[in-house]
């Protein structure tokens, strides 16, 4: 049975879609003023994870990420670089693809733009104000009523009247402690240089929240699944989204909310404004591989805080090597194709489907890789149990992403590992040793199987 902890209910939840086997998932997706951090992308890692082990259950997903290209942080960058907004926005988009691409993230179906969806949050914003949830101020502003909905609140469990010391906010960010009424529609102003559209209320641009109201409802409709962010997204953002969706569309919004806690530098938040973050080129600039810095994010639970530190890359070396090793032992002991599953499949299964226990399901997986090697150890590993053991190395993998994609195997290393070939043939065991050393300076480990060599990396 599948669960999640949905920050709604702060429960685990059988999770049932709204239609059988079909998910309609949207995740809040990068604000494009700068360069992703390696924190943004914990958040966008866990949502890859779910989307992967969804699909490995059989669901069908559909799956939503926005683009952030108009908000207060865009437009200041703008300004601060003059340059105009679609410049800045259309580099950092370009570049976040690429990092999620380097990362193995499997691309969202759509990943609508708020730019190109003014239309569709004006008219949501107009229907608040018919039913009267929205108000305009003198500057030709609109605002969101919090008192106008009783349920506000109820995903951060803030009581509004109690807390609330002034009425109204402008920026799109504040804090959980002092809730206020918050702006759809901002009315244009000098600093926002020229970023502006039409609407009834004059000249202007809208507010971060409703944005991704608007584009939920334009691809998921009314009422869908699952919605993802990080814990941060839950004040104001989230909250704001469920307020105008429910009172502008007048039905149930999202099922299932699942947050991804923070990744910490030092104990503290990973983020642009303290300036403690690594961007994906940092690391890649440091040696690490895409497959390490997939283990480091993904072998902490998703409700967890992870600690980054860069001696983590010595673990994630060794673990991948180790399903590495395992996978060249078992294709050497059965090149045959196999159905079936090792026992261990189901547990980790059963893991997963705990609200994505991922260190559960990474210890049984280890566990299971400890035991085959000692059978393997002893030969007492038949071939059909190999091909099963592939099968479960594969769909392991199909989850983690944790092999790296290809290892192209450079032309030089193969010359060596020929010449080595033939130098056994003709019994040159001194020769044979001193190739292989040499193939191991370059790197690379060769291992005699009775099917030939095998190359894996050191
Ligand atoms: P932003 O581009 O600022 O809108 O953030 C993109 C996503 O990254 C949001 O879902 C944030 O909640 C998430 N996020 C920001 N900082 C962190 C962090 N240090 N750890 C985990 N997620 C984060
Ligand atoms: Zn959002």
């Amino acid at each position: 049975m599948l669960r999640f902890y949905n920050s709604l209910t702060q429960k685990k939840e059988k999770f049932v879609p709204n239609e059988e086997g079909k998910v309609k998932l949207y995740t809040c997706g990068p604000t494009v003023y700068d360069t992703a951090h390696i924190g943004n992308f914990r958040t966008f890692l866990f949502e890859d994870f779910l989307k992967r082990v969804l699909i490995a259950l059989g669901f069908e997903v559909f799956h939503i990420m926005n683009i952030t290209d108009v908000d207060d942080k865009t437009i200041q960058k703008a300004r601060d670089k003059q340059k105009s907004l679609s410049k800045i926005t259309d580099h950092y988009t370009k570049i976040f693809k690429r990092d999620s691409a380097e990362l193995k993230i499997i691309p969202a179906d759509v990943y609508p733009a708020a730019t190109k969806h003014i239309r569709g949050m004006i008219n949501m914003i107009q229907k608040l104000m018919d039913k009267g949830h929205a108000y305009k101020t003198d500057d030709g502003s609109v605002f969101f009523s919090i008192e106008s909905f009783k349920g506000y609140g109820s995903l951060t469990n803030i009581n509004v009247s109690k807390m609330r010391q002034s009425k109204r906010v402008e920026s799109d960010e504040y804090s959980l402690d002092n809730p206020r009424d918050f702006a759809l529609w901002k009315a244009h102003k000098e600093e926002d240089i020229d970023v502006f559209w039409d609407s009834p209320w004059g000249r202007g641009r809208p507010g971060w929240h409703i944005e991704c109201s608007a584009m939920s409802v334009e691809y998921l409709g009314n009422h869908f699944d699952i919605h993802c962010g990080g814990v941060d997204n839950k004040f104001p953002h989230h909250e704001n989204e469920i307020a105008q969706s429910v009172c502008a569309l007048g039905t149930p919004f999202v099922n299932y909310w699942l947050h991804a806690e923070y990744l910490l530098v030092n104990g503290g938040k990973m983020s642009k404004s303290l300036g403690n973050y690594y961007c994906l080129s940092d690391l890649y600039e440091k040696g690490f591989t895409t497959e390490e810095i997939r283990y480091i994010l993904l072998s902490t639970h998703y409700r967890t805080k992870v600690d980054f530190r860069l001696d983590k890359q010595h673990e994630a070396k060794k673990v991948i090597q180790r399903i590495q090793e395992l996978k060249s032992r078992l294709e050497s002991i059965s090149s045959s194709v196999s159905t079936g599953f090792p026992d261990e499949t189901n547990s980790f299964n059963l893991a997963l489907e705990n609200d994505l226990d991922s260190p559960k399901a990474m210890s049984v997986f280890f566990d299971w890789i400890r035991k085959t090697n000692i059978k393997v150890d002893k030969n007492k590993l038949i071939a059909k149990k190999a091909a099963e053991g592939l099968n479960f190395i594969a769909y392991f993998d199909s989850i983690y992403g944790l092999l790296p994609k290809k290892e192209s195997i450079p032309q030089d290393i193969l010359d060596l590992v020929a010449e080595r070939e033939e130098a056994r043939r003709n019994g040159e065991w001194e020769k044979s040793d001193r190739l292989r050393n040499l193939i191991a300076s370059e790197g690379w480990l060769v291992k005699d199987t009775p099917s030939g060599s095998k190359l894996s990396v050191k």
